[in-house]
């Protein structure tokens, strides 16, 4: 990878933005990690090149692209963000920052997998740019996990499964959900993939081949006649996909497999509708499997018709027909959206556009139902709610107005049932205290305490707490009648 791609593939995007800096940045991130180099063996320069170029490739704005370049920089070298601040100014250094920061989250396995996710939340609230950096940080790192001992290689591979898919498929970053979710498969269950990929890689390649075939030119023949200009693709499945899908429902891989699926790109929405009109008078369509994702887009903007109709041979052909705009919607997600939305609405002038970013974190004010998604995640994941933190640097949400002890049954019924007291930024703090965001809290117990105290039910905020007190005193109330009356039960 040379930083020359990623200037001439920036421009292609952008013919209007000033790349200069790019340049800049590089020559700098050279510098920095002089004399680096990754496990694999390669200049360290190269995963700073990929994570940019992944970057483009999601069509993502100047600075994130910039800020792909160096993020590596305050943790890895003897530069620090200050330095970065002064030569590239404070936008791409708080960006950098928020990498550094996601960067030091511990992962802890799938029982912690709520608390890592809002972590993800929390800062993508802060500037979305910066989860999309970290897809394309992580996705070089998968790349090249190969050079890792195994432990380390599973363990980053199930936390990207666990928690950057997901993520990525919120957001609809297609493109790089379906390969992060290929690798860690790969890594995760070798056997269960080498297996997979055979059978689709190589058994059945040609019979797929043969009937896409068909189908392609059947359906072409028709489009040809009624003139509409259309592209025609097989769809990439993804490996994890079809694996997943084995799993659940007990269906045999022929099943699953025999769906084909084909893509169809037409220029304008009229043409969607009419393709599929076509498409339906030649094959049988299954009534159950139409989606009308244009009239009602899914919440996080995809828009596309889908349709499953019985096809040559009576084997299933799974259809996408959609318009180049809604194509590039797919794969790269909010950030194609908004590429698109720019140049339509305020013409080509780039630099007076806002960064898509800025758009999304300030459309929270807006009522547009495109980005209702949006407002979701703000609404049901932040809404009211705090980040407090173990001395552990465990991070746990909390309902605003939380106190200790709904800290403290969040951590674990014992720990509540056994408090006597606790620590808020390493002050000693009564019980009842409301905890606020960002507060390191330490409770203090006592082993002997056997359960809760009546009185906390008057303070505490979550429901949690409030069960597992209910439940503890109940129980305690239990004990002391077994004490005295041993036959009862
Ligand atoms: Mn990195």
């Amino acid at each position: 990878m040379t930083i020359d791609q990623i200037i001439k593939n920036f421009k292609e995007n952008n013919p209007k933005v000033d790349a200069a800096m790019i340049e800049l940045a590089y020559d700098f991130a050279v510098k920095a990690h002089a004399g680096q180099k990754r496990k694999s063996g390669e200049p360290y320069i190269q995963h700073c090149l990929h994570t940019a170029f992944v970057l483009v490739q999601i069509k993502a704005d100047l600075e994130t692209i910039i800020a792909g370049l160096l993020h590596d920089i305050p943790e890895d070298t003897e530069y620090t963000l200050a330095d970065i601040e002064k030569n590239f100014g404070k936008e791409i250094a708080s960006l950098v920052e928020g990498i550094t920061k996601l960067s030091k989250i511990k992962y802890r396995g799938i029982e912690r997998y709520r608390e890592s996710l809002r972590k993800m939340f929390l800062a993508m609230a802060q500037d979305l740019r910066v989860i999309l950096i970290k897809f394309a940080d992580r996705l070089h790192n998968l790349k090249t996990l190969e050079s890792l001992p195994l432990e380390k290689r599973q363990r980053i591979a199930r936390e990207t499964l666990e928690i950057y898919a997901p993520i990525a498929g919120l957001l609809g970053v297609w493109r790089l959900k379906l390969q992060m979710e290929d690798i860690c498969f790969k890594h995760l269950y070798p056997k269960d993939y080498d297996k997979l990929a055979y059978k689709y890689e190589v058994e059945k390649k040609l019979e797929h081949n043969q009937y896409i075939q068909k189908v392609k030119n059947m359906l072409g023949a028709k489009l040809r006649e009624t003139k509409i200009p259309f592209q025609i693709t097989s769809r990439f499945k993804n490996l994890y996909s079809i694996y997943l899908k084995l799993q659940k429902k007990d269906r045999k891989f022929d099943e699953i497999y025999d769906v084909f699926a084909l893509r169809i790109i037409v220029s304008d929405i009229a043409d969607c509708y009419k393709t599929l009109g076509i498409i339906h008078a030649l094959w049988r369509p299954n009534p159950d499997r139409f989606k009308d994702y244009i009239a009602v887009p899914k919440p996080n903007g995809y828009k596309a018709l889908h349709t499953t109709v019985y096809g040559p041979g009576g084997k299933s052909a799974e259809f996408q027909i959609r318009t180049k705009e809604m194509d590039d919607g797919a794969k790269y997600g909010i950030a194609a959206h908004w590429f698109y939305k720019m140049d339509d609405g305020r013409g080509q002038d780039s630099k007076k556009q806002p960064t898509w970013v800025k758009e999304i974190l300030h459309i929270q004010k807006k009522t547009e139902d495109t980005h209702d998604f949006i407002k979701q995640i703000k609404f049901n994941v932040f809404n009211d709610r705090i980040f407090v933190f173990t001395p552990k640097s465990d991070v746990f949400d909390l309902p605003e107005g939380s106190t200790p002890i709904d800290f403290a049954y969040y951590i674990h019924s014992d720990i509540g049932n056994q408090a006597i007291g606790a620590m808020i930024n390493d002050k000693i703090a009564p019980l009842d205290q409301e905890l606020k965001n960002g507060d390191l809290v330490e409770i203090i117990t006592e082993k002997k305490r056997k359960g809760p105290n009546h009185d906390w039910l008057k303070f505490v905020k979550t429901a949690t707490a409030k069960n597992k007190i209910k439940q503890n005193l109940k129980n305690s109330v239990l004990d002391n009648i077994k004490k005295f009356i041993p036959n009862i039960k």
